[in-house]
Order: C-alpha cells, then structure tokens, then sequence
C-alpha cells in the first residue's frame, strides 16, 4: 500500500502532496498525521488518500516512518473543507490544514498527559475473598477491597486512601492478580467563568415562533436563518434552545462569539446549562488545555463548542447546528493567512455536514441581509423586546451648537445633566467614546507642526501620565515624550487636541465626584482576565458608570443600565472606508441597545457634529429596514459589494519609490491582462493606484492599486490569475492581494 501525504511545510515546492510506501504491519486512514523522512530530515504530514499501486519509481518512494496519533486528525469533512479552502483561497493544502488542528499540535510540542492505572485481573468476588484471606499485608487488602468496589482505577486515586501502594501494587502485578498500565488523561481546564443555572424562562411569543421554523431543520438536512432580532429581543434564549434539541438529537453544535473575553455572561450561562458536554475555546487556555479541549470534541466527549472565529474549524462529531452571534462583527474575518471568513466557512460545513445554520444580529451585515431577502437564508425576525420592554428613547445633541454656547469639553449640556439624574437615581451609564488614550494629537499653534510616528504616517496619541503621560502610536505603539518646544519652528506654543476614553473618564470624575467609574478599552485590558475584571466591576455596581471604546457595544446585558452616551458618533462615520456607514449605524445601535434592557426604560444621548447625517437618524430610530434599503441602494449606485468585489494589491516597502514602482507595474500588468482578455476589459473596473489611508505603517512606504471587480462566471480565474500575480517576486517590495479586505488602511 501507498499514501499520498501533505507534508507540513509551506513552501511551492512542497504544495503538492509526495507518495510513501506504508510498511507491511501499519494500518493508516486519510486524515491521519505520520512522521515521514523529507530529504535528510524528518517532517510531520497529512494523509490525503491511499493507493494500492504507485507510478513512482519503487527504489525512490520512502516508508513512513509511524503514525503521530492512532486517529485521524482531520476528519473527513475538514479534509475536504481544507481542500476546498486552499483552491478558493489558490493556496497550499498545508496552509488550510493548518487550521484544522490546534497549532500545539503540530511539531510535537503538547505531550499527551498519562495516569497510571490499576485494574483487577481476577472476578470482584475473588477479590474480596483475597482481600479477607489477607493477614500479611493490610495496604494489600486495602487495594483489592477498593478496585473490587470499582470505583477507583487510578493510581492516584488509590494512593490518597493507601499510603505508599507502590510496592504492594507492584507485587500484586507480579502475582498477575491485578495489570498496571497508563492510560491518557485530559487537562479539562478549571471555569474562569463560573456557571449560571438555566433561568428557565417562558419563551416569548417571537422566541417561540422563530424556534418553530428553527427546529424542524435540525432532525432533517438542515436550513439557513438570518436570526434578525432588536437589541434585547432575546436571541441567545433561541438559539440556546436550538442548542438543547441538537443535543437531544445526539449531534454536536459549535456556537460563535465575535471574542469569548467580551462574552462572559453567555459563556457562564452556556456551562451551567449544558455542563461537562460544553467546551469553550479561549485564549487563556494554556496550550496542554487547548489541545485536550481539542481532543474532547475530537472524541465526541464534548458537544458543544463555543468560541471565536477559529472554532468553526472544530472537529465536532455530527455537526447539526452552526451559530454565528452577532455575525456582523469583522472579527469574523481573519486577517493573517490564509484570510477566511468564519461566517463563510460555517455556511459551507453546514451545506457539507447536513448541518443548520444561524446567523444572530440585532443589525445584519449588509451582506447577510441581502442574502436573506434573495432567500438563501430564511429570514427571523423579533423586532420586540422581552416583555415588550420599550426601546429606549434617543436624542440627538448637535455638538456645533455646544461650541456655540461656549462648552469646549466633552459633555453636552444635556448629557451632563442626564447623567448627573441617572447617578442620582441609583442607575448604571455606559459612555462610548472610540479612541482610546486623552488627546488625539499635539500640535503647534505657531506653525502648525502635528507629532506624527516615526515609523507610520499617524499622529501620536497622548496619554496621561497615570498612564505613563507619553505619546503612543496606536499602529505600531511606538512611544515617546511629548516635546516641550517644536522640533520644527522651536516654538513653546505646544498644544494638545482631540479627545479619547481618559479624557472623558476626567472629565466624568470632575462632574461626579467621588462616584465610582470604569474604564474599558485596550490599555486597561491587557493583564490576565483584564475584560472580567471590569465587567465585573460594573455588573456588581461597585463602579457606575463605564467608559469604552466599542469593546463595550458588544452584547452586554446590564439591566441596571439606564443611559447610554455616544460622545462622538461621527468618529467611525469618516473613515475612508466604503464599509463606514455600516459599522457607524452598527456601532451607534449595538451600544443604544445597552439601555433599558432591565425594568426601568432606557435614554441614549448620541453627541454628533452632523446630526443631519442619515445614518444617525437611523440608528437613533433603530430602524434597520430603512437603512438597510439606503445603504444598499448607494452601494449598487457606487459599484460597491455586493454589486462587485473590492480588491487590491497593497505594496509595503522601505523605499517610497520601490513601493510605487511595484504597484505602477502591477497596474500595467492589470491593463495589459484587460487589453488582451475581453472578459477583463468588462469585468475589471480600474479605482485607484495611490496611497493607502495610512502612506507609512511600521517604517514601510505603502501604495496599493484598488479595483472593483463584477462578478461573473469568469471571476474565479481572475482571482488565480491576480493571485499569482501577486506571488511574483518583487525584490524588497512586499506584495498582498487582498479580495474584500477587512481594512482599507
Ligand atoms: P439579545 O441578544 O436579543 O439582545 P438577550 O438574549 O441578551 O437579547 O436577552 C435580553 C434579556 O432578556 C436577557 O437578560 C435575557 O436573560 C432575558 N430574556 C430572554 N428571553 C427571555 C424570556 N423568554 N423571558 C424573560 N426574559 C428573557
Ligand atoms: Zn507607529
């Protein structure tokens, strides 16, 4: 017998897969990872197929040397979705493979963990007449009466109840009365999460009517749901039902969250409910953890998975349900190779396992919803609250007018007060301000000097000094001191503008003293479990009001919550993104629907200097539909996705001019292809060869030529075709294709 086998390297020359003869007493299935001779080393590899014969010169094809594990790795179904994956993607198998295993895996770097165990070699009841024949020895007696019991079979186990059994346990072994062996053993790691019991509720009747259509998908070939409910229309509670009747059915669901840190009061609620048949996939899991969480879903030991975008690759056994929460979320793209949508690989497994899927959002991609109204999902809708609790009441406050009437600080007059009330009260508010740090820039007054990276093209951030007081770059996190003069005209007139979360946590202290506040954004959440302990902080009400970046619009759920305040919500508005107004209206409706989500109705305050801006409108009025139909309407006008694919060549490269020259070349060589090739000359829509939002990122000149591309039978191949373009090699330029990028930075 031979074997084809992907070997785990990336390289060209290695892509395709090499043929091994399997020795005579190895028994070896697709899937399976064996060690393997590659040249003068040794390398790990991927079984892709058996053959009984092989056109290889005999003397040429090499054994393989043993099997890494006695299971297939990658099951069945991966296989194909990896390969599937690697054409799409016009990359090597090995990358795609890659993703299919726990990165501890490869290389042999985890152990598998082994206890010792002892088992009876005689009947239970000859045991126990030993035992009581046993005068010698008590320590004897005592193990053969415990393993007659049958309760216990470790060494371990035993040795709390036996002191030292290791030469009574020995003797017994030799006598044949009892066989020692090893047996593996599974790191399940210790809960940081804690579990919450199932509430138990009574459905309501958009919870009920959207699990009618759910459930029936779940026992046949499965079906595709966009879930799209209101903030606090109670969308987990549907689709943890489906969860349960999956089980039920005796097969596995893995459920999606846009970053477990973010999620802790479903991961908690998940655990309570479905206990030891639950696996969550985190990054604090230490690398034996992860690999033996692997493992549990592996075997079938564990059910149910929840966790960010990587998870989806999870070897569930008998997938039957895919749950994508808040799949608006670009957490959902990868953005280091191979680029993946999670959302798309889900939609895939589910067609190829049989599986159902469900996308939850209380504001859709633009792209799902289209999708679901050309009815390849079938649309859910709730568009109440549970217990038709009110949305709450938004009002829009012109900033412009704020500078009018002489207030240069953060706060309107309105929030001011409003907040001051809710305090009063008793309340919980959350304050959303997205940018981290306390100014945005420093500048000179005289000439107008801004202290911009060394290393990138961005104006440097102040932090205060219970910070460190430096300046940061938020791209690279150079860090520096903030100039007393200007290096420029040697002026003293340095001065600091734009405002982030410590500015607006200073100037919240100043107007509510003494009352107790948090602060979430990346600087307060680096250390272990940094995001739980602010959480926790505001969910036991020992902080009042919390402050964030959007990190704090992610589906939380604090009833005492009763004002949310958007101090900026222009910021993400003018990004130079064609994806600006969707993540604005994204964001601006995520953090109102934080309000009001207990008993007592909610107030949202959203600070804007374009309060005329239709987006704000629409998310004050959490009316999707509406801007939905808008936003869709000026995409198919402005040729934007999904009309078209966006896509580019980004070039990165210490010299400006070498950047240039590569994109100018692969300009050239995109006209040339449109002047040769018809379908190129209708499908290619040349936008743009120039510089990116950022022109220097990490001390590389950067260019990138933009196109939009329609979409058409011929689409495929244009993307190969770009894509080896792309591979060409460039001298000291970096070159990345990118199709639909997650940034256009
Ligand atoms: P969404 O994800 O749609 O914003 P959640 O799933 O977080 O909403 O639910 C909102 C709140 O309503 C949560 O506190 C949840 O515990 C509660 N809830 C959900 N379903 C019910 C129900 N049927 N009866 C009572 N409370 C419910
Ligand atoms: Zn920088």
């Amino acid at each position: 017998m031979y074997c084809q086998v992907i070997i785990d390297i990336v390289h060209e020359n290695v892509a395709s897969p090499f043929t091994y003869r399997i020795p005579e007493e190895m028994e070896l299935i697709p899937g399976q990872r064996v060690a393997v001779p590659f040249g003068r080393r040794e390398k790990e590899g991927i079984i892709l197929g058996l053959s009984e014969t092989c056109d290889l010169d005999e003397s040429r094809v090499k054994d393989i040397l043993r099997p890494l594990e006695d299971y297939a790795a990658v099951p069945a179904e991966l296989m194909e979705l990896a390969g599937q994956m690697a054409l799409e993607a016009h990359c090597p198998l090995a990358e795609t493979l890659r993703l299919m295993l726990p990165a501890q895996m490869r290389g042999g770097r985890i152990h598998v963990k082994t206890e010792k165990t002892a088992v009876l070699n005689v009947q239970a009841e000859k045991a126990l007449a030993m035992a009581e024949a046993e005068k010698r020895s008590p320590k004897r007696a005592a193990i053969l009466r415990m393993l007659a019991d049958g309760k216990v079979h470790m060494v371990s186990e035993l040795a709390s109840a036996v002191k030292e059994p290791r030469e009574a346990l020995r003797k017994l072994a030799a006598d044949e009365i009892i066989l020692l062996s090893e047996e593996e053993s599974l790191r399940v790691p210790g809960s940081s999460f804690g579990s919450l019991q199932n509430p138990g509720f009574t459905l309501t009747a958009g919870q009920r009517e959207a699990l009618d259509e759910i459930l029936p998908c779940l026992t046949g070939k499965g079906g595709r749901f966009l879930l799209h409910g209101v903030t606090g229309s109670g969308k987990t509670e549907v689709f943890m039902a489906a969860v349960q009747e999956t089980l039920t059915l005796g097969k596995s669901a893995i459920i999606l969250v846009p970053e477990i840190a973010l999620t802790p009061q479903m991961v908690s609620w998940f655990r309570g409910r479905f206990g030891p048949v639950a696996a969550v996939i985190h990054s604090r899991l230490s690398p034996g953890e992860r690999f033996d969480e692997w493992r549990r879903i592996r075997r079938g030991e564990a059910r149910v998975v929840i966790g960010a975008r990587s998870a989806v690759f999870s070897p569930a056994r008998d997938l039957g349900l895919i749950v994508v929460d808040e799949e608006h979320e670009s957490t959902y793209m990868s953005d280091h190779h191979p680029r993946y949508d999670a959302r798309e690989v889900a939609l895939n497994r589910c067609a190829r396992e049989n599986a159902t899927l469900i996308l939850a959002s209380a504001t859709p991609s633009i792209l799902s919803f289209a999708r679901a109204r050309r009815g390849d999902y079938m649309l859910l809708e709730m568009p109440r609250r549970v217990k038709d609790r009110p949305l709450p009441e938004v009002e829009i406050v012109d900033m412009r007018e704020e500078l009018e009437n002489g207030n240069r600080t953060v706060l309107s007059a309105s929030l001011r007060r409003t907040l001051k009330e809710c305090v009063t009260r008793g309340e919980q508010a959350m304050l959303l301000m997205n940018r981290r740090g306390y100014n945005s820039f420093v500048s000179c007054r005289s000439c107008g000097y801004v202290v911009k990276c060394p290393n990138c093209d961005i104006s440097m951030t102040y932090h205060v000094a219970s910070n460190d007081g430096m300046l940061r770059c938020h791209y690279c996190g150079q860090a520096m001191r903030p100039p007393e003069t200007c290096p420029e005209c040697g002026g003293k007139y340095i001065r600091y503008f734009g405002a982030g979360t410590q500015k607006v946590e200073e100037e919240v202290a100043k107007l509510l003293p003494g009352i107790p506040t948090a602060r979430m954004d990346y600087d307060t959440t680096g250390g272990k479990d940094g995001h739980g302990k602010i959480l926790e902080e505001f969910r036991s009400g020992r902080a009042r009001v919390l402050i964030g970046t959007q990190m704090i619009a992610k589906g939380l759920d604090f009833p005492q919550v009763t004002l949310v305040g958007v101090i900026a919500a222009d910021m993400t508005l003018n990004l130079p993104d064609y994806r600006s107004r969707e993540r604005t209206f994204q964001l601006l409706t995520q953090v109102a629907g934080r309000a009001g989500r207990g008993e007592k109705p909610g107030k949202v305050i959203i600070q804007t200097y374009k309060p005329e801006d239709p987006v704000i409108g629409y998310a004050a009025s959490q009316d999707y539909r509406s801007f939905f139909e808008d936003e869709f309407r000026r995409r198919r006008r402005g040729l934007y996705p999904p009309f078209t694919l966006l896509v580019r060549f980004l070039t990165e490269s210490r010299s400006e001019e070498a950047a240039v020259r590569t994109a100018d070349q692969l300009e050239r060589e995109i006209r040339d292809m449109m002047e040769n090739h018809p379908a190129w000359q209708k499908k290619v829509l040349l936008v743009s060869n120039d510089t990116p939002g950022v022109k220097v990122l990490r001390g590389k000149n950067r260019r990138h030529v933009l196109m939009k591309l329609l979409v058409g039978p011929e689409t495929d191949e244009m993307i190969a075709a770009m894509t080896e373009l792309a591979r060409e090699p460039a001298g000291d330029t970096e070159v990345w294709f990118e199709v639909n990028p997650t940034t256009m930075i």
